[in-house]
């Protein structure tokens, strides 16, 4: 079995103390992984607080040449990185769409080399006789990372890649589910970066809120769930440690009456089910007008009934296991409290192989909001489906929950779509498609889904405060 060590001030380090990753495709342990020590937490954060000094003077195309060089790295690793994504997450080497670990893998180098291509510039505010005033964007020092399972990846990259970027150097704890595609990634970029850049500890919750209470680290970039969200907040207070929370969604579709259903239907069913809908963006309450329900759930019935789960080695797997038996159950409880309140399940709901943990697609029909499927995020293969006659009732059922991270609505007026869109209480709005995200375009959520954004211009200044320079003539 494999060995992986933490990266702490550039080199590859072992501990005391392990925890087993498991394969969610057969359940078997794959890897040893080490449980890092709060000694070994406070000796990263000492190394990339000793190594800022030095990578925040250089020049953001100084900075941007060795994370392009990081991309370059990472993509002569692209076969080993993605059977690790495969191994420990589930998610299939090809897969439906190409949604599965290939999407997560070109995903993370596109990202990699769009985001170093930026640069925060100066901003002159006033410039005349009495003064000249600049406003500078500088790095705050150490950032701390924490990461969820299901985009082990590319969920890292969208934190470290910024952070380096703007002069930050960095200490990061990848989900304790899913830690070995970040620690190979790891092992590349510490023979890139300078020593202390880059720091990588691993270990359960633990190690987390360590970090977030820790005095030496600025700020908290965390991607998880709201609970976790707001326990960090909590931690962070005391020493009033910056934060992005990217928690939780449960994101509604409404979809109109005079939407195009044989264009919608196949966007639909992709964006819901994207990494077997554990994605926090994914589509997980469609609200379907009286008038088109029928038709919509037969088309996307038929595309559920063509797809095949199981494990993501298989070449004709579209969808891999559920990551971990505890999601597992989750969808299980949420499928059992529908079927026990009548609702009608137009396919899957029943597990058939649990040789790993496989739910199969599911869709769900005759629901209504109450129902835990549909107040609750299910973060797996399953959707509900809720006819409506009214407009403003699906508005009303899609702002009612206390999350807002995406939403979406589907049909042919798209100044009808733009204006429902509008009153949506979410981050981001999408007209006939939903969870689709660029490199370029801020990305973040409302009420309990957190605050902040990332990506883009907004998403790099997340990572810098403003230091106003005031010139006096
Ligand atoms: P989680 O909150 O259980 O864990 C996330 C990370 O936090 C893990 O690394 C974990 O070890 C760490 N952690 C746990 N307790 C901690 C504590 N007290 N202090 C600090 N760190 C702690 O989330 P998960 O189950 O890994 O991920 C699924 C959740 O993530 C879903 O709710 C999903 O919607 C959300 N998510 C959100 C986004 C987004 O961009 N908004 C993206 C992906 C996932």
């Amino acid at each position: 079995m494999k060995e992986f060590n933490l990266i702490i001030n550039g080199e590859s380090v072992g501990t005391t103390d392990y925890f087993d990753v498991i394969n969610p495709a057969d359940k078997s342990v794959i890897a040893r992984c080490p449980k890092a020590t709060t000694v070994q937490l406070n000796e990263a954060v000492a190394a990339a607080k000793s190594a800022f000094p030095t990578w925040s003077a250089l020049t953001y195309e100084e900075r941007r040449d060795r994370l392009m060089q990081l991309a370059d790295a990472i993509e002569d690793n692209a076969e080993e990185l993605m059977t690790l994504l495969t191994k420990e997450q589930g998610k299939p080497t090809k897969g439906f769409a190409d949604l599965g670990a290939g999407f997560e893998f070109g995903g993370t180098l596109a990202w990699i080399r769009a985001t170093a291509s930026m640069t925060l510039e100066p901003q002159v505010i006033q410039d005349n006789d009495t003064a000249h005033i600049e406003l500078h964007r500088k790095p705050l020092g150490v950032v701390g990372s924490i990461t969820p399972w299901n985009y082990p990846l590319l969920i890292g990259i969208w934190h470290i890649i910024p952070a380096l970027l703007t002069g930050n150097t960095v200490v990061m704890k990848p989900s304790e589910m899913t830690p070995l595609t970040v620690l190979r990634f790891g092992e590349i970029a510490k023979d890139i970066l300078p020593a202390g850049v880059l720091n990588i500890v691993t270990g359960e919750g633990e190690i987390g809120a360590a970090m977030t209470s820790h005095q030496e680290i600025q700020k908290i970039v965390f991607t998880g769930s709201t609970p976790t969200g707001k326990a960090i907040m909590k931690s962070a207070a005391d020493n009033l440690t910056r934060l992005t929370l990217e928690l939780g969604g449960n994101d509604a579709g409404i979809v109109l009456a005079d939407a195009d259903i044989a264009a919608c239907a196949p966007k639909i069913f992709a964006t819901s089910f994207i990494n077997n809908g554990q994605t926090c963006a994914a589509l997980k309450r469609l609200y379907v007008h009286e008038s088109v329900h029928d038709e919509l759930c037969e088309a996307l019935t038929n595309m559920a009934n063509s797809m095949k789960t199981g494990n993501g080695f298989d070449e004709d797997t579209d969808f891999g296991p559920l990551q971990n038996q505890e999601q597992l159950n989750i969808v299980k409880a949420l499928a059992k409290d529908a079927k026990e309140r009548g609702a009608n399940f137009l396919c899957g709901g029943d597990v058939t192989d649990e040789s790993g943990y496989f739910y199969p697609i599911t869709l769900v029909s005759n629901i209504n909001d109450g129902a835990r499927l549909v107040d609750e995020e299910q973060f797996g293969p399953i959707l509900p489906i809720i006819k409506f006659s009214d407009v403003e009732e699906a508005i009303d059922s899609a702002n009612r929950l206390q999350v807002g991270l995406g939403g979406s609505v589907w049909s042919q007026n798209i100044e009808k779509a733009q204006k429902i869109a509008s009153r949506l209480e979410c981050g981001t709005v999408w007209i006939n498609n939903h969870a689709m995200i660029q490199p370029d375009a801020p990305f973040g959520g409302v009420k309990d889904s957190g605050f902040g954004v990332e990506f883009g211009e907004a998403g790099l200044k997340e990572f810098t405060f403003i230091q106003t320079v005031q010139t006096f003539k």
